[in-house]
């Protein structure tokens, strides 16, 4: 019998409360309540991969130690290890094989207790699909490639084990979650790694499709065939229904716990399979990123809209990369990057590595301990709901390439050229200072909150979708789509015409999603939004665009010119280049009235092209001139605007994050905002600075104070 004596977390929790003063703990000693991770916005993680082969390795672990490195980076929550990828256990199993370093000691459990003790709530980390000892012990579970090999993207002798969903490996799941539900209190359990790291053609993974759809697993990528569609919707869902096992074990035998998969991949490509089966399994997402601004701040904008409960939680590593184990981010881009969370209103999680031996390198959690203790005043303004204007569309549906159709499904990447090109947008948002969020099909019933909806390169939507936007723009909406929009459902029929063709005033002539240059020429309608470029010297697109028709009502703003057509690769007109030739007449992009509302339509997917960023922000100001807030502030401060009814006002933050720290203060940011009641008082916060502001005609003006890296601002209604 391995079970270990517990105490009742919450109770104990109240009894320390009382001996040592209620002021002197952090906030989540307060208590772990069911919605405990609501106000945990401060979290840790030491990452612990460890195997077993050397004697070495954990031999210097020590719990207190590595509790102590959380109590130094000022962690709410932490997320600490049951068991990693190596697929060993932190506590004497009798499902799986505990470390052997720690001979029989439930350091679980220690972990547990004294997080606990010390006020810190307790996330149980796991890993499925990666799983060493699972792929080693039980080779009829492993995940099997198009190529027949193991190891997928990571190739067969990949140091990670990656087994199947569809074996047996799932009950294997089932047991060690009921194991850790039926012995440990806990404040959650995150499932790593719940995703497809490949196209799996293991025997399990073809039975099961034989069963449920009938013959072959198909091997030829093609995003408008209905049976390679189909192969995805179900990859889809078989990922959701595994999901279900970990989830459903812990709702049955901890229903206190809040239960949450890896979910960094629902921005990712198709392969991965995380689509909204998923989402369901989740109580709150959260994600680990590390690359620039625009990431993250798509990342949450995206997370926070698809969560089923916030916060979204920002994960990111304190060293440069997870393969860099002393690499070190400076401590000016880790407050950048804690800063950029604070102002989606989003949690932030810490990630380092625990040495080999298994100790911790403690001057990482003083640095991060440093950032928390200096924004932790700014936390608890946070929350309400994001003032968003602009919705921008990801369809969890499209994303790939379909520049891949007709190919085999082995050895192909991850190309997707849906997301890139809504992250091109937010790009162009955030540097224009307009709010903004990424939506996905979840809103598709919210879509009253916004006045615009951005339809970026969105290669597959379905009927109801189509629907939804079409009684949006009847209503007033404006829309912006471009590329393919609507052209093809989400089950994988290509259409004669775009679903939206009345909406966009623009119907197909012919679809081609292959790259080529061709200009985009502003007609004598469009030369205003197309400022700074001329009908001789139009701007160049180097990706797909369709040949389109403009329908009755309908305004053309620029048409296609095709280059220099180069017959012969000697025969050029232009050593460099192949220049603008021949005058189509065929529109590029087109601006049509629908109902009470207005629509653009790219026929290329024009926000992808960083020549016209001025262009595209004209555009849209085509179908909304008036926002909730503007500012003249330069393209590396980001704005961000909450409605928080409850305490009678919104908070904007403003952050700086420039490419290369520490950043440059700015001076002198005017914001303007149009909000829809009467401001009473601006007060800076944390520490309430009144800030001096005018209001005229509904629009409110104020000059922000030097702006270093965060500055948030409270506006008072009452
Ligand atoms: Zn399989």
């Amino acid at each position: 019998m391995w079970g270990r004596p517990s105490g009742d977390c919450r109770s104990f929790v109240k009894k320390t409360a009382t001996r040592t003063g209620k002021d002197k703990l952090p906030e989540a000693a307060r208590g772990f309540g069911p919605r405990w991770y609501e106000k945990t916005w401060r979290r840790s993680t030491i990452d612990m991969h460890i195997p077993d082969w050397d004697p070495k390795f954990l031999s210097e672990f020590d719990v207190e130690k590595y509790v102590d490195a959380f109590v130094r980076s000022r962690a709410q929550s932490v997320l600490a290890y049951a068991m990693s990828h190596t697929g060993l256990f932190t506590y004497p199993t009798a499902v799986g094989r505990q470390h052997a370093a720690l001979q029989g000691r439930d350091v679980l459990g220690e972990m547990i207790d004294t997080c606990h003790r010390r006020g810190i709530a307790f996330e149980v980390y796991t890993s499925v699909i990666f799983d060493r000892w699972a792929f080693d012990t039980h080779p009829e579970w492993r995940g099997i490639d198009a190529r027949g090999q193991t190891g997928f993207e990571f190739g067969p002798d990949s140091r990670y084990g990656l087994v199947c969903p569809n074996s047996p490996y799932r009950e294997y799941v089932r047991a060690w979650t009921r194991e850790l539900c039926e012995r440990y209190e806990f404040e959650a359990v995150f499932f790593d790694m719940t995703y497809w790291p490949g196209v799996c053609y293991c025997e399990h993974c073809q039975k099961r499709w034989a069963g449920e759809v009938g013959g072959e697993l198909p091997r030829i990528v093609n995003w408008t065939d209905e049976r390679w569609v189909k192969f995805q919707r179900t990859r889809e869902r078989w990922l959701g229904e595994f999901a279900s096992v970990a989830t459903g074990t812990v709702r049955r035998y901890r229903p206190g716990a809040a239960v949450e998969h890896q979910s960094s991949t629902f921005p990712a490509s198709w392969l991965k399979g995380a689509s909204h089966p998923l989402v369901v399994q989740n109580d709150f997402l959260s994600g680990d990123f590390y690359g620039g601004p625009l990431q993250g701040s798509f990342a949450r904008k995206h997370g926070g809209e698809l969560t089923p409960n916030r916060p979204y939680v920002f994960a990111t590593s304190y060293s440069t990369t997870l393969i860099d184990h002393t690499g070190q981010k400076s401590e000016a881009l880790l407050e950048a990057k804690a800063s950029a969370a604070i102002a989606d209103h989003t949690a932030f999680l810490f990630i380092d590595a625990i040495d080999p031996v298994g100790t911790v390198h403690v001057a990482a959690h003083d640095c991060m301990g440093r950032i928390y203790q200096k924004l932790a005043p700014y936390y608890r303004e946070l929350g309400g709901e994001r003032v968003a204007d602009i919705a921008v569309y990801h369809s969890l549906d499209s994303k790939f390439d379909l520049r891949e159709n007709g190919r085999n499904v082995a050895g192909l990447g991850e190309s997707d050229t849906h997301t890139p090109s809504a992250m091109n947008v937010a790009d162009r948002l955030i540097t224009n200072h307009l709010p903004f969020t990424i939506i996905t099909a979840r809103q598709l019933d919210q879509l009253a909150r916004f006045k615009v909806l951005i339809l970026p390169n969105v290669h597959h939507l379905s009927p109801a979708e189509a629907r939804a936007i079409r009684e949006f723009v009847r209503n007033g909406g404006g829309v912006y789509a471009s590329g393919g929009s609507s052209l093809v459902t989400t089950a994988g029929r290509r259409l004669k015409d775009f679903q939206l063709a009345d909406v966009f005033g623009a119907s197909l002539v012919k679809a081609d999603w292959s790259d080529r240059v061709h200009y985009l020429t502003p007609t004598g309608t469009g030369a205003a939004d197309f400022t700074g470029w001329e009908p001789k010297y139009p701007p160049l697109s180097k990706g797909h665009g369709f040949e389109v028709r403009a329908r009755r009502g309908a305004e053309v703003l620029a048409t296609t010119t095709l280059p220099w057509p180069a017959p012969q690769p000697s025969l050029f007109s232009s050593i460099h280049s192949n220049p603008p030739w021949v005058q189509t007449g065929n529109p590029e992009v087109v601006f049509n009235r629908f109902g009470k509302g207005r629509v653009v339509y790219c026929a290329s997917v024009l926000e992808d092209i960083d020549g016209l960023r001025a262009t595209f922000i004209r555009l849209v100001r085509r179908l909304q001139p008036e926002f909730a807030f503007e500012a003249d502030a330069p393209a590396a401060v980001e704005l961000t605007l909450f409605a928080q009814k409850d305490r009678k006002r919104h908070v904007l933050c403003l952050v700086n994050f420039q490419s290369q720290m520490p950043n440059l203060p700015v001076d002198g940011i005017e914001v303007r905002l149009r909000l829809p009641r009467r401001v009473r008082s601006i007060r800076q916060l944390p520490d309430g600075q009144p800030i001096k502001f005018r209001q005229q005609k509904g629009v409110l003006t104020f000059t922000a104070p030097r702006l270093r890296t965060l500055a948030m601002f409270a506006l008072n209604h009452g």
